[in-house]
């Protein structure tokens, strides 16, 4: 814990001496010529809407710090939209003065009602990528449902220790049981190692367990509306202003390791929906969780998908491989001011 504080202490001690000293912004100038980084976003949210989500911190942006972000990437970078970044690829041209992609991936209700007024405000625009099943859908993301139902477990157990024996039970079915015996500060990080498991799952394996946690259901009513998605008129109106949007897939699928027919149809559908819904086809794609394998990618290629994103670090570049582009992740804590923002862009820290 110490050790962790001090290395973000040195981080930050690095990052504003090589930012005030103007090092950082010469090495942009240098590492950037010629290239485009992609910024990749999931949620903006107020403090007070941070408070209340079930999503995890890797995928948080707050509202104010994204909007010095987005006033920062005017000054110094060459923000561009799709259609620019497109043509500038399909014309064999290098990317001029430090180009910046910005996009959102998954389709979270907080893009309209937080970021899209400020994309507006700066007068710059981005890439949703959709994940479709999801769009006007009311319920949560499995994800948050995991983290939601842990912790509401937990907040019951301790006012009302009568329960701990059923939900021993429950959980003894999945063999999780062993969740309620935690200490406090070992909860959140054993809720994140189960969630990471289950990504490996199939939807169906998976629903077996969201079922049994869901049968754990008890009083707690906190306000899940934060953690939404999209709804289709919302799509809609952003993209009158501009905001491009593709897919993400259907269900969040994620494509490594699945059979060709199960990446078809989630690369089909999504699409599909995307073209009915907007009347415009899409070129691009974001892979769920940023993975892929050469069976996706060969998929893709079959699909007449031109554009695929991961979540690779790195830039782009005349001649870059453009199914396996790369992008970078920006949230809270890594951006938490303009130096460590830089920094993260051009990969330093
Ligand atoms: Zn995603």
């Amino acid at each position: 814990m110490l050790l962790s504080r001090l290395k973000d202490m040195l981080k930050l001690i690095l990052a504003y001496s090589m930012y005030l000293t103007g090092i950082l912004h010469l090495y942009k100038k240098l590492i950037l010529r010629g290239k485009a980084v992609v910024i990749m976003y999931h949620r903006v949210l107020t403090s007070d809407e941070a408070e209340r989500t079930y999503s995890h911190e890797a995928i948080i942006v707050n509202d104010k710090l994204f909007e010095k972000q987005l006033a920062f990437l005017k000054k110094h970078f060459n923000v561009i939209d799709a259609i620019e970044f497109v043509h500038t690829i399909q014309s064999g041209s290098s990317f001029e003065n430090a180009a910046c992609l910005i996009t959102f991936d998954d389709g979270w209700i907080d893009n309209y009602l937080n970021a899209y007024p400020l994309l507006n405000k700066y007068g710059v625009s981005a890439v949703i990528f959709l994940s479709t099943d999801y769009i006007g859908y009311k319920g949560l993301f499995w994800q948050e449902r995991v983290r939601r139902q842990l912790n509401k477990m937990y907040e019951i157990v301790e006012e009302d220790h009568g329960e701990l024996k059923r939900f021993r039970e429950t959980l003894a079915e999945v063999d999780l049981d062993y969740l309620l015996g935690l200490p406090k500060n070992r909860r959140k990080q054993e809720i994140e190692r189960q969630i990471s498991d289950m990504k490996a799952l199939s939807a169906d394996e998976r629903n077996v367990l969201l079922n049994v946690l869901d049968s754990t259901r008890g009083r707690n009513t906190r306000d899940q509306t934060v953690d939404r998605f999209l709804d289709w008129e919302q799509v809609q109106e952003m993209t009158t202003d501009g905001i491009q949007f593709c897919p993400h897939g259907a269900s969040h699928l994620i494509l490594k390791g699945v059979s060709a027919v199960e990446v078809r149809a989630e690369v089909n559908s999504a699409r599909e929906v995307i073209r009915s819904r907007l009347g415009v086809p899409t070129l691009m794609f974001s892979y769920p969780n940023g993975e892929f394998d050469d069976n996706a990618i060969d998929i893709l290629k079959e699909q007449d998908v031109h554009y695929a994103f991961t979540a690779n670090r790195g830039f782009i570049r005349k001649g870059s491989c453009i199914l396996t582009l790369p992008r970078i992740n920006i949230h809270d804590s890594n951006s938490k001011n303009m130096p460590m923002f830089l920094c993260t862009i051009l990969g330093i820290i």
